[in-house]
């Protein structure tokens, strides 16, 4: 009997990402080339895609050579579209619609003299971008120990797209449970994004009917790291494979049923490939 592939039910490009790379497809196939600030996504066989039609991925804007300039689906901070305009050149605005909404709800909290604290990495793109829209209004941090800088009296609490609901609540029962009875006014909109803990939780079924889990993609990738986590954690053997070139015959050996999932960074494609090997190697798709 051959080697039964699944995959799981909800893998691969979040639609944020999908989007992001089709705007920058669409532009270069009417328009041609493009800076993209940073890259469009983790995943080095759709830089390599998209650079060989004509996008560059840029650090900053200075040295960009190209008439158009592409913000990524983490979004930028209002500086950036400011200076994108002074420099005159063309926008190709590919931020996530769910990222947009964080960043339109932290500015309008900040508008109404909220304090907006932000449930992220400081340092992540994202969550740069959604800081500067409030205006120096806002904070961000992952730990209820650095609120001693905060004004708790008319507070609003957001989330890092990315970041997991749950967590997001507990942290906010945290603050609470440390700045009550000090906070007079409370806003908490959960700006979590549902895509990153689909991934998971399919990994998780999935894991419970196969006999290995093969994760597909980039190493660089934080989602996707965190997705071979998660698998890893349930016990089935996990491989973080890059693409199907790393598979290795010894690892299906024996095996009657493996399950394939993707972080929301890597392309159909990839995937597609790593399936076809399995079933190379000995198998039927599921
Ligand atoms: S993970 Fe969610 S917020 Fe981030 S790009 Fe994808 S759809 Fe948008």
């Amino acid at each position: 009997m051959g080697l039964k592939i699944e995959l799981a039910r909800v893998y691969g490009f979040c639609p944020g990402v999908r989007r992001a790379v089709e705007m920058i497809e669409e532009h270069l196939a009417r328009e041609g080339r493009v800076a993209t600030l940073g890259a469009i996504v983790h995943n080095a066989r759709v830089v390599e895609t998209l650079s060989q039609k004509g996008a560059v991925v840029a650090r900053g804007l200075d040295g960009v050579q190209e008439p158009a300039v592409a913000i990524t689906a983490h979004g930028a901070g209002r500086e950036v579209y400011a200076e994108i305009e002074r420099r005159g050149l063309k926008l190709v605005d590919t931020t996530c619609p769910i990222v947009k909404r964080a960043q339109e709800v932290a500015r309008a909290l900040a508008q109404d003299g909220y304090t907006v604290l932000i449930y992220g990495e400081e340092s992540h793109p994202e969550v740069r971008g959604i800081l500067s829209w409030t205006e120096g209004k806002g904070y961000a941090t992952m730990s209820p120990d650095d609120l001693f800088e905060l004004n708790p009296k008319t507070l609003a609490i957001v989330s890092q797209t990315t970041k997991d609901q749950k967590a997001f609540w507990e942290f906010v029962r945290e603050v609470i449970a440390r700045l009550h009875p000090a906070i007079k006014d409370l806003r908490v909109v959960d700006t979590t994004c549902p895509e990153t803990g689909r991934r998971y939780r399919a990994a998780l079924e999935l894991a419970e009917r196969v006999q290995a889990i093969f994760v597909v993609g980039s190493r660089n990738s934080a989602n996707t790291r965190k997705l071979a986590e998660t698998c890893e954690r349930t016990g089935v053997p996990t491989y973080f494979i890059e693409d199907a070139r790393e598979l290795r015959p010894e690892w299906v050996h024996g095996l009657s049923c493996v399950g394939v999932t993707a972080g929301a960074s890597t392309p159909d494609e990839l995937v597609r490939e790593v399936v076809s090997r399995l079933r190379k190697l000995g198998g039927e798709s599921a």
